[in-house]
């Protein structure tokens, strides 16, 4: 008997190193059930602030220290972003941990649906996953810190609003709450990847005013605008400039009626880079053509004042750029190593919460969470995927706090 409950103790032990540290800890029907409570709340970008208080009551629980910044005052929102802030357990250096908590349309009364260990909606809305299986995940990530008793460091999680209308939140943070110099957010796929680089991005916006006339009585009184944005246009060379280099124009606007000439057209468009002075460059060639047209026609004609072309440039977002041997590529390289897995460093073409914070200083790689199909009714996350993003974000801190990487 005595030696028959050795032997079973011996085999559960074995059973439970061949584990991977973190498959134990984490409470898959806990995520799940948090996915859902986040997912069927309402949360269309500066109408958070319902979200937002749930999550402060479920994070001011596990006992942190809570904060709802000012920057719902400046996006014109009703709330402004959560910050939280455990202490840990030992003292390393603190570590940031983010995702934003707003939605886009179609996203109101959502129902998220799981089926086959995938959640989906019920076809009439976006699910939401995107970033709200991360919330559930950072989350679920604390509740196994606590409930586990897990060696932990300093802890500063940041749940942002606004971040799909620009990244608003995040600009508008109040960094003074913030310490951690580096960290994780989470609002990308790949559940094994980070994202360590992404292009800065320059809004682009001519207002190209020519001169209205009869188009039929007396045409050769107008000056059109829709022909001269026509030519600036034209001469642009637009896409895929080089490997780092990207522009497009995306809206144009002008004209009232067919026998009107047009005095007035807009041109949005956007310029992106990974090299600042490329990115200066392809701007400086847009801007240039369309002053270029301008100033040809202005040659040859007698009115004074007009055509003009007014001209907005605003910085969308900055880049990332973290160098492959930073502390936070090393954490998730090593953490996946630990946990058999793979880990590799990606690019984005697209802007995060993460490029405000490389800006303020906080290096900030960006982690998936296996959702997809993001901003469409068939967005969808997997519940597997979900609990290894936890399993990873608990491998990290453990390795952050014990400082082996
Ligand atoms: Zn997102």
């Amino acid at each position: 008997m005595v030696s028959d409950r050795k032997n079973q103790t011996l085999k559960t032990i074995q059973t439970i190193l061949t584990i991977p540290r973190g498959e134990i800890m984490v409470n898959r029907q806990r995520l799940a059930e948090t996915f859902k409570f986040l997912a069927e709340i309402d949360s269309i970008s500066r109408e958070e602030g319902v979200l937002a208080a749930r999550i402060r009551e479920i994070l001011s629980g596990m006992g942190a220290e809570t904060w709802v910044d000012h920057a719902g005052e400046h996006v014109g929102g009703n709330t402004g972003n959560l910050i939280a802030k455990f202490t840990g357990n030992v003292s390393a250096p603190p570590l940031l941990l983010n995702a934003h908590m707003d939605t886009v349309e179609p996203g109101r009364g959502v129902t998220a649906v799981l089926k086959n260990g995938t959640f989906t909606s019920d076809g009439t809305t976006i699910l939401g996953a995107d970033d709200k299986s991360a919330i559930a995940i950072l989350l679920e990530t604390l509740y196994a810190l606590k409930e586990n008793n897990l060696t932990y460091g300093p802890l500063e999680v940041v749940f942002t609003v606004c971040e799909e209308i620009g990244l608003l939140g995040a600009k508008h943070l109040d960094f003074s709450l913030i310490t951690a110099a580096y960290g994780f957010a989470v609002d990308a796929t790949d559940t094994e990847g980070i994202v360590t680089r992404a292009p800065s991005a320059n809004h682009l916006e001519f207002e190209i005013h020519g001169k209205d006339a009869h188009a039929g009585a007396a045409p050769e009184k107008g000056i059109n605008a829709i022909v001269l944005a026509a030519k600036a246009i034209a001469d642009l060379e637009l896409g895929r400039i080089d490997e780092e280099t990207t522009c497009n124009i995306g809206i144009i606007e002008g004209g009232i009626a067919t026998n009107i000439v047009p005095n007035l057209v807009r041109v949005k468009g956007e310029a992106r880079s990974h090299n600042e002075e490329k990115l200066n460059q392809i701007t400086d060639r847009i801007v240039s053509s369309f002053k270029r047209v301008i100033e040809a026609y202005k040659g040859k004609a007698s009115h004074d004042e007009l055509p003009r072309v007014d001209i907005r440039i605003e910085k969308d977002f900055s880049r990332t750029d973290i160098p492959s041997d930073h502390s936070v590529v090393a954490l998730a390289t090593r953490a996946a190593e630990n946990l058999g897995r793979k880990m590799k460093t990606k690019t984005s073409g697209g802007g995060a919460d993460a490029n405000v914070f490389f800006e303020k200083g906080i290096l900030t790689g960006v982690l998936g969470t296996g959702m997809r199909d993001m901003h469409t009714v068939r967005e969808s996350v997997n519940l597997d995927d979900m609990t290894r993003t936890v399993e990873l974000l608990l491998e990290i801190i453990r390795l952050h706090a014990t400082g082996e990487a």
